[in-house]
């Protein structure tokens, strides 16, 4: 899971002209939203689906994507909000319920101890465990309260850094799935905004003029998980330079996997039989 830590919005307001890029950039997200919706059977009819709110540029515009494809969709399902307060003294969770309220979600704040346990081991892997104790969190309040999908609001960017941080650090051919059932067969995770470039959430944000809410975190930006998703951010930034389409391109790779030219065994790799012996003879 990536880090649940919000960019910044970008400083200065938009101008009318700004603005009126606004329907054209909405209507991109809608139509990538929509299409991993259907592709992937993100939602079904009579979904009650909770949308992790952490009050980031991301979460706000998942919540504006669903409740206005809530709308539009043939089909009728529910959208709440809910917020894992970390702790921090400087998270603010009464503006995201604020917001909430005035948009007419429902809107739930769940606590976790987070601050205290970076505080406590701060030399540790604090976001590891962070991400833990938020998803943890979210899946028990989910589970006992009937809610049938948990909504994140991971895009694009995220998913292809993933991909990069397992390939360079974690020696595995993964990014993140847009709908996961947990191991226990309890809980649905689905990312509705996996396929959207976060360059142009970020813009939607801004002209849209979300409360963003910073999470407080001492280790904001600092932590190792965050500096080393920051290197792949700027790999795939600086490629992007000369392969322009780059994201696109890994996009469509995630999407179109050649198994039996990887050497996974496991998914095919075909297994040399009668050799075991030859082979521990060679030492
Ligand atoms: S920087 Fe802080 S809030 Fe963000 S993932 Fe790490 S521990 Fe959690």
């Amino acid at each position: 899971m990536s880090s649940p830590c919000a960019l910044p919005s970008l400083g200065l307001p938009p101008t009318d002209e700004d603005r009126a890029g606004l329907p054209k950039l909405e209507k991109r997200l809608l139509r990538r939203a929509g299409e991993a919706i259907q592709a992937y059977n993100l939602i079904e009819e009579g979904d009650r689906i909770l949308v992790g709110l952490s009050g980031g540029k991301d979460s706000w515009a998942l919540l504006e994507i669903l409740t206005t494809l809530q709308k539009r969709a043939p089909i009728n399902f529910e959208v709440h909000g809910v917020t894992v307060d970390p702790g921090f003294p400087r998270f603010e969770p009464d503006r995201i319920a604020e917001e909430c309220e005035r948009r007419g979600v429902p809107h739930f704040v769940l606590g976790a101890p987070i601050d205290a346990l970076v505080r406590a081991q701060p030399e540790s892997t604090p976001c590891i465990i962070c991400s833990r104790l938020r998803r943890g969190v979210l899946y028990t309040y989910a589970k006992t309260q009937g809610f049938t999908k948990i909504a994140l609001g991971h895009h694009l960017d995220d998913l292809l850094e993933t991909l990069l941080l397992n390939l360079f650090f974690n020696g595995r051919l993964a990014a993140m799935p847009l709908r996961l059932q947990s191991d226990d067969g309890a809980n649905v995770v689905i990312r509705p905004l996996g396929t959207c470039d976060e360059a142009d959430l970020q813009r939607y944000a801004w002209l849209k003029g979300y409360p963003i809410v910073p999470c407080g975190c001492p280790l904001c930006g600092a932590s190792a998980l965050e500096s080393r998703r920051a290197q792949a951010k700027e790999l795939i930034a600086t490629l992007q330079g000369s392969i322009p389409q780059i994201k696109s391109s890994m996009l469509h790779a995630l999407q179109n996997v050649q198994p039996t030219h990887l050497l996974d065994l496991g998914l095919g790799a075909a297994s040399a039989s009668g050799w075991d012996e030859g082979v521990q003879r060679l030492g």
